[in-house]
């Protein structure tokens, strides 16, 4: 075996002996002066950073996005010329558990994608699912706090959950999908993902058309029932992250057909849904799926801390020829995951190698806490902007045509007009008999020990969507008593 490096102090000091500390005498005390042992407790203390308050327990890999379908007459986006090739890392997640949960528990997927492009790193963070509980951002750390534990017991609470679902029909058709066999994958190369959000293209006329985005699994779904997930619990706590990682370690690199639903721009006036509603898809029939290309899987990181851990999505990250849209949700995820990654990982935290561009990086942030890059101004004596010193200078080539949407300033009741059952409807009528014996099992199994006041509230939805739907709650209640 070849020598080993020589182990030395994070201040590259040569350590002569790593098993004894330094006593006074062999029965000790230690010496304050043993700096080789404050430093390995000190950094002992330190080794967590705050867990994510959602999506705390993830699995990530990097891989590539292939475009094969010319789709310039959308997007001027350099990622999606036809034939480019774009390194990129994706991280799954559940929503509700915290770092150490279990992965087998029924919840939503997070399905956070970061694509280095040539323009800049493009940030598509979404989930498992097309769309969402709530569609106006003031409810999402309500609706967060009824998922997380009880502030006295410390228990996740059903009666929470159920009571602001009950509240907020908007939720039913995430609940739905929730309840359904998808709400549990066996692993996450099973499952779909979507950008979730309306995002905007567009191209180099400066048009611009709404767009939703599919990565669809090439390796088939496959679900656990309740049952199964719990005995896969029994046997092991990190199924996903084993069959992610051993997945890859053995060569099987997993594959999504990666797709896009376009909306021209003025067609947003017409539907009969809000197409900028979280809560609501774009029925395939109206807006049918358009093939881009192959998103692969095919690296595991080499540090699960450094790279996935410390990996920051944020939907703030756009790139030329890719917009965002009037989707509230949106707009304030814009705001919120940048900011939580300053909070989670530093001021700089995409400066970390995981984050940071493969392309040239230029801007005037200066200082702050852990810089360790300097000044990226292009120029050494330039630091403010403009300068006559040859630093980077703003290109109006990649100016966003304006999005035309105006409105009087007012805060407009976000249910008014909206039909909350007509999509969940479509999903349950797309179901088979064993599906649907499924999702009322599931939904029942949910509403154990909830308070009778509030179950029959959320019945009351279910039957609008569906009497059939409500019934088959109720009679899966029935059995289970
Ligand atoms: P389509 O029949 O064209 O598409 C149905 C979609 O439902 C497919 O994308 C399918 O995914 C997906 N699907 C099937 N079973 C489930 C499930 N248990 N949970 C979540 N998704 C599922 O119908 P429409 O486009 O008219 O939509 C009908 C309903 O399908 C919608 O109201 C919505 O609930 C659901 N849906 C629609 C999507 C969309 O973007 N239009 C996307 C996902 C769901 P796959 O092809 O991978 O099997």
């Amino acid at each position: 075996m070849a020598t080993p490096p020589r182990m030395t102090t994070t201040a590259g000091a040569p350590i002569a002996d790593n098993q004894n500390s330094q006593t006074a005498g062999p029965r000790g005390p230690v010496l304050l002066q043993d700096y080789q042992l404050i430093e390995k407790l000190a950094h002992q203390n330190r080794e967590r950073i705050p867990e994510r308050v959602v999506h705390a327990k993830g699995w990530g890999a990097f891989g590539t996005l292939t475009v094969t379908h010319d789709i310039s007459k959308y997007t001027r986006a350099a990622v999606f010329k036809k034939g480019t090739k774009t390194d990129m890392l994706a991280r799954f997640s559940t929503v509700a558990g915290e770092l150490g949960a279990a992965d087998h528990e029924r919840d939503v997927r997070g399905f956070a994608l970061k694509f280095y492009t040539s323009e800049g790193n493009w940030d598509l963070v979404g989930n498992n699912t097309p769309v969402f509980f709530v569609r106006d951002p003031l409810k999402f750390p309500d609706f967060i706090h009824t998922q997380k534990r009880h502030p006295r017991t410390n228990l996740r609470s059903p009666n929470a959950m159920w009571d602001f679902w009950s509240l907020s029909p908007e939720a039913l058709h995430q609940v739905t999908i929730l309840m359904s066999d998808r709400g549990l994958p066996q692993t996450p190369m099973q499952m779909n993902g979507y950008g979730s959000h309306t995002y905007s293209f567009w191209n180099d006329d400066g048009e611009r058309f709404w767009v939703k985005f599919h990565f669809k699994t090439l390796q088939g779904h496959a679900h656990f029932t309740n049952e199964e997930g719990n005995a896969k619990i029994g046997q092991t706590r990190e199924g996903y992250q084993e069959a992610l990682f051993g997945g890859i370690e053995a060569g099987n690199f997993p594959k999504w057909r990666v797709c896009v639903q376009i909306m021209p721009e003025m067609d947003a006036e017409k539907t009969e849904y809000n197409p900028f509603d979280l809560t609501k898809v774009w029925p395939h029939g109206d807006y049918p799926l358009i093939d881009v290309g192959v998103m692969e899987l095919n690296r595991n990181a080499d540090n699960y801390f450094a790279e996935i851990e410390q990996a920051a999505f944020s939907p703030s990250n756009i790139v030329p020829g890719i917009g965002y849209s009037p989707d509230k949700m949106l707009q304030a995820r814009v705001f919120s995951y940048a900011d939580a990654h300053r909070y989670r990982l530093g001021t700089h935290y995409e400066a970390l190698p995981v984050n940071a561009p493969k392309c040239p990086v230029h801007h005037y942030h200066k200082d702050g806490s852990m810089n360790f890059f300097g000044q990226k101004t292009g120029a050494g004596d330039a630091y403010y902007e403009p300068n006559s010193m040859g630093g980077a200078a703003e290109d109006p080539s990649v100016a966003e045509p304006p999005l035309r949407i105006s409105g009087d300033a007012a805060r407009y009741n976000h249910r008014d007009g909206n039909d909350d059952y007509k999509q969940p409807r479509a999903l349950h009528d797309l179901m088979d008999e064993g599906q649907r014996a499924r999702l009322y099992a599931n939904t029942a199994a949910a509403m154990q020990g909830v308070d009778e006041a509030i179950v029959n509230r959320a019945l009351g939805h279910y039957d609008k969507i569906s009497q059939a739907y409500g019934d088959g709650i109720r009679a899966a209640r029935a059995a289970l008593k």
